[in-house]
């Protein structure tokens, strides 16, 4: 080849890579090995009071403090609760919820959340909960780095829950020791299972309760492949309507307005295969890059007001 051939396809290879990368606000190769870390053998399942657990809370904690985020309260990330029995078991115990905040230019604030537990180990199985929520966790750390470095209007409290498979305490928890007036907690994002979907779906649950939020859904443009569907939050159709299905309830039950994130559930939902080989990284890339995007839309948007009761 001619050096100005060999040129040539060398600026040609350089494009098609910016290409690729240019559609996502993060690191995918980071998220991708963020997930595969907190959905290793190692981390045992991340249960509640577990090893593992406090090892994906260190994880998390490092990370934050690499990137420089201050946490929410005084010099400590982690918001310790007890817990006095889970269910069928009595077990007890303390949950620890990560907590950080990114400040704005408002005072208004908007709570991203992520449950960082799982299942643990039950019998002899192991359950990795790769989707459930290593994926939404590895997410709330990607969009940690991006609003670090592309400052939002509201201020951003991230919230890293515990005890959401013991139901939603470490989110219970945080919503009763907080002056959500004070803080003027103006809207919960939740991200709970977030990597995985043959059909190429990502699910907004929550315009169905809160009409105002559909608007800046619907405004952004959304990477190839992937279509996000608003929906799952029709009262009365049983299991179909996720509004109580995650942490994100805690905040509705407080008036509080929210968009929940998620897929709709697979063949290894709470099961012990939930493992990383069966994520698929390019949905998940997807997916967390339409999240961003949304944030980003309702960070912008005048119609998020407090519909308190
Ligand atoms: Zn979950």
């Amino acid at each position: 080849m001619k050096m100005y051939a060999v040129r040539s396809f060398t600026i040609f290879l350089i494009c098609i890579v910016h290409a690729g990368l240019a559609q996502f606000s993060f690191n995918p190769s980071r998220l991708s090995n963020d997930l595969k870390i907190l959905s290793s053998d190692s981390l045992e399942g991340r249960r509640v009071g577990s090893t593992g657990n406090a090892k994906a809370r260190q994880f998390i904690t490092e990370r934050l403090k690499q990137l420089n985020i201050r946490p929410l309260f005084a010099k400590e990330y982690v918001q310790s609760f007890s817990i006095t029995q889970s269910f069928g078991q009595a077990q007890s115990g303390n949950g620890n919820n990560v907590l950080a905040v990114i400040e704005g230019t408002k005072k208004e604030t908007i709570v991203v959340s992520a449950h960082h537990d799982h299942l643990g180990v039950l019998g002899n199985a192991l359950y990795n909960g790769a989707d459930d929520n290593a994926s939404g966790t590895a997410a709330l750390l990607a969009i940690a780095e991006y609003f670090q470095k592309n400052k939002p209007e509201h201020r951003i409290i991230l919230a890293f829950f515990d005890a959401e498979e013991m139901g939603l305490r470490g989110s219970a928890h945080f919503v009763n020791n907080i002056d959500l007036q004070k803080e003027k907690i103006v809207l919960n994002v939740n991200l709970d299972m977030v990597s995985r979907s043959v059909k190429n779906e990502l699910y907004a649950c929550g315009t169905a309760h809160y009409p105002q939020l559909k608007k800046p859904l619907e405004s952004f443009k959304l990477p190839d492949n992937i279509a996000l569907r608003l929906g799952h939050d029709q009262p009365g159709s049983g299991r179909d309507d996720w509004t109580s299905q995650s942490d994100h309830m805690n905040f509705h039950k407080k008036g509080v307005p929210f968009i929940y994130f998620g897929v709709e559930d697979h063949e290894d939902y709470h099961r012990p295969t939930d493992d990383f080989e069966k994520v698929n990284q390019d949905f998940y890339h997807r997916s967390v890059e339409v999240i961003v995007r949304a944030i980003k839309a309702l960070d912008k948007a005048t119609s998020i007001t407090p519909n308190r009761s």
